[in-house]
């Protein structure tokens, strides 16, 4: 049998990147995956890309920054699969600038889409979680969230925000059955990452101890292992994957 098969996922920001990732592995694993993504072009791309595949992907195109729109996609899942097991937080932005040059709009945006958004999506789907007494809620932190990072000041103190958030949830939603979990990347090859001058990459690189950027896979894996059964007495952690770059 299938690890997923009959389980009910959502994956934020699954259109590309590491969340395109852990739709592959999870569809793979027989899950029924539904995509939330605010690039609809994206969206529409990568779900036909896995249908093809004949895995079970849908996709909502949204932006979870509006509680409203959240709201409504996660009724809209429930309704129409019966359900909802895992809600993997993937989404995340960056808007990179020195504290010195950092204006309100970079600071209000990060915050908006890697701290609102998780909660609104959280939000959105805890009270069909509760009503099963089961679920998963996976949320994506960031080796720059535990440890700051350049011209992250926004992206970093959000990341570290969920952590709180994280360990928060899982206290409180521990007598449901919902477990509550994040993973902390370090340097994974997705856009965000080869975005950055040939330079930057080959220092990160450098700076980790097994010597190569993380493969989005790597990371959907943990996603994976953490929404798994296996996994049931598992909350509250942050698991890094990050090549040991934290070290
Ligand atoms: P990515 O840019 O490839 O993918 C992010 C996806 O999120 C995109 O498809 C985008 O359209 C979607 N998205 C953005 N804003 C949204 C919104 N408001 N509503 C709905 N969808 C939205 O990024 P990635 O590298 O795959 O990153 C995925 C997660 O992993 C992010 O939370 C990121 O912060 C985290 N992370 C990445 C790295 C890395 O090195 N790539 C390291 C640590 C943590």
């Amino acid at each position: 049998k299938k690890k997923f098969k009959d389980k009910v996922v959502i994956i934020t920001g699954g259109a590309s990147g590491i969340g395109k990732a852990a739709a592959l592995s999870f569809g793979m694993e027989g899950a029924q995956v539904i995509i939330w993504d605010v690039n609809q072009a994206k969206t529409n791309q990568t779900v036909e890309e896995l249908q093809l595949k004949k895995l079970l992907v849908d996709g909502i195109c949204l932006n979870i920054t509006d509680p409203e729109e959240t709201q409504k996609a996660a009724n809209q899942v429930a309704e129409k699969y019966g359900k909802i097991d895992i809600l993997i937080n993937n989404a995340g932005i960056t808007r990179d600038a020195t504290i010195k040059k950092m204006n309100y709009n970079e600071w209000q945006q990060v915050l908006d889409v890697n701290l609102t958004g998780v909660f609104n999506c959280s939000k959105a789907v805890i009270p069909w979680m509760v009503e099963q007494q089961h679920g998963r809620i996976i949320n994506t932190s960031s080796v720059v969230g535990l440890y700051g990072n350049f011209g992250q000041a926004n992206y970093s103190a959000t990341k570290s925000g969920l952590v709180g958030f994280t360990k928060t949830l899982a206290k409180e939603l521990g007598k449901y059955s919902i477990t509550v979990n994040a993973v902390a990347p370090g340097f994974i090859a997705t856009e965000m990452v080869e975005a950055m001058p040939a330079k930057v990459v080959d220092m990160m690189i450098g700076k980790t101890p097994l010597k190569r950027l993380g493969k989005p896979e790597d990371v959907a894996f943990v996603y994976s292992f953490l929404a798994s059964e296996e996994a049931s007495f598992v909350s509250g952690s942050v698991i890094s994957v990050d090549g040991a770059v934290t070290l």
